[in-house]
């Protein structure tokens, strides 16, 4: 069953306020709360609390959903994925890497 998702002004394939492109469809659970978000700036905006990082010895849990087929992925087949589901082969905005000290402890 596909997780919930929070995040502020949410379409069904997870874009929000803050990230609206067609490539823009990949989901993130924060380490803090373990739930699932739109993106950081949803996060911060809505939970109550500081987000804490993935570190890597925990880059094994499912951290990153695909917004059209509902797959978790662990942070690191998302950070092998280069960019496609390996379910469904839809394509995420590459430009998500740039931002993924945000989400996971990376050297930046
Ligand atoms: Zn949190
Ligand atoms: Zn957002
Ligand atoms: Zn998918």
């Amino acid at each position: 069953m596909r997780p919930p998702v929070h995040g502020l002004d949410l379409d069904a394939e997870t874009r929000c306020a803050h990230w609206r492109s067609p490539l823009d469809i990949i989901a993130l659970k924060m380490r803090c709360c373990r739930t699932y978000y739109a993106c950081r700036d949803c996060h911060d905006a809505l939970a109550d609390h500081r987000a804490a990082l993935w570190p890597e010895a925990e880059w094994d849990e499912p951290a990153v959903l695909c917004g059209v087929c509902g797959k978790e992925l662990s942070v690191r087949e998302y950070l092998a994925c280069e960019s496609q589901c390996p379910l469904c082969r839809a394509y995420f905005n590459p430009g998500c890497h740039k931002h993924r000290h945000l989400y996971f402890a990376v050297e930046a």
